[in-house]
């Protein structure tokens, strides 16, 4: 299997030469050439498979330069009960017959992010123990991103995380996860700005050539090719969970963000999980809605981003979005490339009355947008119906995936976060403190470590060059 650019300009790569990139170098997104198929015999002989069993199964299908018994080796070193407190890895709950949660935030951080993560944090270390290499992980995050990334680095050989966070504007939760680590490699920046400040200090830095270099600099941010292909092995597990037999039909709804899950999604579909429809759900910033609604795809200013109840949705643009465009657009890398000269420009492309945008419905996906009164009253309604706690983000895909449920098909909702990460909206919900998941009571009374700086981009180099080892 080799990867090539969404915009054309990369000679095919293997799986293990883009892991620990980012963007190609022509700014484009690394695809596989062809999506792998899965014979009916294959869905049948995964039905009854362990997680990690499943994952080596979907993985290997993208990743053929590490050898069968090494990445067999890695899948069952992350997927175990010790790191996602359960057996199943990700739990069904069945709410009423058809209507189920898949749990994917049972992982150390009790978000989604994990699920990916996890594994990338193995795949780097076995990578650069045999390179030889380094590397020094860079990042800004506004919350789930950031920790799931240090939980999955921590204590990893050769590997450091430098995160960056805006000071004070993270929930007590998220900064006590973060900023209680206490292993040598993480290293938490507490930044006197918002979180934009951040992700331009991280731009700054990354676009210093020659320091990037010299300091061997790197990302896992949600453009990362393999946290997409590890997100593909749960829509088969959450499919295997929810059904009897693979004739069935099922939707799933997703809350998104920068549509990596839901593009995760869209492959798995496109490898022939019998999927009839990707309900892909925002929050108030839909920018995603407004294309599957109008064709129209159209960037905002991030001064324009809507700070929510399900903040880790708050985007201006959806990074992974470009992958599904160039499958819509039959794979052709120079329209991608001519609609993202406009993208990246803080412009917009519009694909109605073309046959592309006209062939969308092929693709299963549909959409819609929750509120906070949405998010509330979702929480509230799922609690009083079915006794389940959720958070904001499960919320708003349940929301909008009830809004397309359709009698006799199996709605499956992914739970992206649990709700203690976003307590206060809890509170305003149901009147109550969400429950707190065993081993974690503690979190924000342990002490915690994290280095305040302003925003500024050559102190925190400064700072990487003085801590990085390089
Ligand atoms: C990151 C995140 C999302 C959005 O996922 P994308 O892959 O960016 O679409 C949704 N919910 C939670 C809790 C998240 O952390």
């Amino acid at each position: 299997m080799r990867y090539i650019s969404t915009r054309g300009g990369m000679a095919p790569q293997t799986f293990t030469q883009i892991l620990l990139g980012g963007l190609c170098p022509d700014g484009g997104l690394a695809m596989p050439e062809h999506y792998p198929q899965v014979s009916p015999a294959e869905l049948a002989a995964w039905r009854g498979l362990p997680y990690a069993d499943l994952a080596y199964e979907v993985l290997r299908k993208f990743c053929d330069d590490i050898p069968a018994a090494d990445l067999k080796a890695l899948c069952a070193k992350t997927y175990t009960k010790a790191a996602f407190r359960t057996d199943a890895i990700t739990p069904l709950k069945t709410l009423e017959p058809g209507l189920h949660l898949l749990g994917l935030s049972e992982g150390p951080t009790l978000a989604f992010k994990d699920m990916a993560m996890q594994l990338l944090g193995n795949l780097f270390e076995y990578v650069l123990a045999r390179s030889g290499e380094r590397i020094n992980i860079l990042g800004a995050t506004s919350g789930d991103t950031g920790s799931s990334a240090e939980y999955a680095m921590r204590g990893k050989r050769g590997v450091n995380v430098f995160m960056l966070s805006p000071y004070g504007k993270m929930s007590p939760f998220q900064v006590a996860q973060m900023f209680s680590l206490q292993d040598k490699n993480i290293f938490n920046i507490a930044v006197r700005g918002v979180f934009d400040d951040c992700q331009d200090i991280v731009k700054a830095v990354s676009s210093d050539a020659e320091f990037k270099a010299r300091q061997r600099i790197g990302a896992v941010n949600s453009i990362n090719w393999a946290r997409v292909a590890a997100q593909v092995v749960y829509y088969f597990r959450g499919y295997f969970a929810a059904t009897r037999s693979n004739g069935e039909r099922v939707a799933f709804s997703v809350p998104s963000g920068n549509f990596g899950n839901i593009c995760a999604g869209h492959i798995a579909r496109m490898m022939g999980l019998p999927i009839a429809k990707l309900v892909l759900a925002t929050n108030e910033n839909d920018v995603l809605v407004e294309f599957f609604r109008t064709g129209a795809y159209r960037g905002r200013p991030s001064s324009d981003v809507v700070q929510t109840s399900s903040p880790s949705m708050d985007i201006s643009k959806a990074s992974n979005f470009e992958r599904f465009v160039y499958d819509l657009l039959g794979r052709d890398a120079d329209m991608v490339k001519q609609l993202w000269s406009r993208v990246d420009m803080g412009g917009e492309f519009n694909l109605a009355g073309t046959p592309y945008f006209s062939s969308i419905a092929d693709y299963g996906f549909v959409s819609g947008s929750s509120t906070h009164a949405d998010r509330l009253a979702t929480i509230r309604s799922v609690y009083e119906n079915y006794g389940v706690m959720i958070d904001t983000h499960t919320a708003d895909g349940l929301k909008v995936g009830l809004d397309h449920r359709e009698p006799g098909m199996a709605l499956i909702c992914l739970e992206t976060a649990l709700p203690v990460k976003f307590a206060e909206a809890i509170r305003e919900a149901l009147g109550r403190n969400p429950d707190y998941p065993s081993g974690c009571e503690n979190l924000e009374s342990l002490p915690q470590r994290f280095e305040l700086m302003d925003a500024d981009a050559e102190a925190v180099k400064a700072y990487i060059a003085r801590h990085s080892g390089v």
